[in-house]
């Protein structure tokens, strides 16, 4: 530990870097401070179809070296450490990681949510070739083809609904025999011809060659086991999963304000706590795109340094 930033973001997906890049362009002194890999969870998006400006075929990936550099352009430095402590209150907030301990002025959270996994075999392999966590992102990619959506909340039923607009088919798995989601959420669902249900259900493996083509799905009731198989002609399905997020919030639980584990801010990206700032997907909001996180990280930034100006 030996130098003061003016400030210190905690995670580079589309929102640490954006605020990477407005803080180095408003000349504060920034750093970046990232687990493993830059990008978040849009790194796993082959095509970003819905970031306005995007080039046709761009992946996840690609958009974030972009941003990466961007933010380094400007003066952003990057360091690879696991977070394990934060002391966010007093002027100076403190950052103890594994490798080393680091000290700023203003903090900005932004080290997103994951979505929940189902855990079964299969399901990382398949991840981006059948397998998603964002009907807005992939949705497209499944035009006229089968998809099954593993969930039964709010989320779940709604993107299922979404994916009709794509899918020929989409089939609800869920663990119960009734959904979670609000009953006007179910009510359009189970209106919709294109939707159908399958009740007291759970994914166990998700296989394939190239593409997933292959599910096993045990009755949790009677402890039957199928197998779908995807239509010869389509040589593949999707699976959809919605079975809740869970926001990289652990080490800031009873120091911020949270609602359901997801940190409140206001318009501004403040916290409860001067100078400690959130954004992207672990605040509460009610979308999660790259276009919201990386408004939230120019918002967060600009905001730092009105807080360091006075
Ligand atoms: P959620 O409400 O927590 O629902 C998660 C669903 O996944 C539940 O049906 C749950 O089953 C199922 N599930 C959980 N773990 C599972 C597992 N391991 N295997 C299989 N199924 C599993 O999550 P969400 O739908 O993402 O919604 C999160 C919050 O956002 C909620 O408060 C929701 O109301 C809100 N939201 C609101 C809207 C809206 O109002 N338009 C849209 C989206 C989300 P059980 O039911 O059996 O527990």
């Amino acid at each position: 530990m030996s130098k003061l930033y003016d400030v210190i973001i905690i995670g580079a997906g589309p929102a640490g870097l954006s605020a990477g890049l407005y803080a180095g362009r408003a000349r504060l002194n920034t750093l970046i401070i990232e687990k493993a890999r830059e990008g978040g969870q849009i790194v796993n998006t082959a095509d970003i179809a819905n970031y306005p400006g995007s080039v046709e075929g761009e992946s996840g990936a690609s958009l974030i070296e972009r941003m990466k550099n961007q933010a380094k352009q400007f003066g952003a430095e990057t360091v690879y450490d696991t977070i394990i402590d934060a002391e966010l209150s007093g002027e100076i907030k403190t950052i103890k990681g594994l490798a080393d301990t680091y000290q700023a002025k203003t903090l900005i959270l932004a080290n997103g949510a994951q979505p929940a996994l189902i855990g079964c075999p299969g399901e990382k392999e398949f991840t981006g070739r059948g397998v998603s966590y964002c009907a807005t992102c992939d949705g497209a990619f499944f035009e006229d083809l089968e998809v099954y959506v593993v969930g039964g909340g709010d989320a779940a039923v709604e993107e299922a609904i979404f994916l009709t607009r794509y899918a020929r088919k989409v089939t609800i798995i869920h663990r119960r025999n009734e959904l979670r989601a609000s009953k006007s959420i179910q009510e359009k669902a189970m209106e919709n011809p294109k939707i159908e249900f399958m009740w007291d259900s759970v994914v166990k493996e998700l296989s394939g060659e190239e593409l997933l083509d292959t599910m096993i799905v045990e009755n949790v009731k009677t402890g039957e086991r199928r197998e779908v198989k995807a239509d010869a002609g389509d040589g593949m399905f999707g699976v959809f999963v919605f079975i809740g997020f869970k926001p990289q919030t652990q080490l800031y639980e009873g120091k911020l304000e949270m609602e359901n584990h997801y940190i409140l801010t206001d318009d501004n990206m403040r916290t409860g706590i001067p100078g400690v700032f959130a954004a992207g997907d672990i605040r509460a909001k009610s979308l999660r795109q790259v276009v919201t996180a990386t408004a939230d990280g120019a918002i967060a930034a600009t905001q730092a340094e009105k807080y360091l100006a006075e």
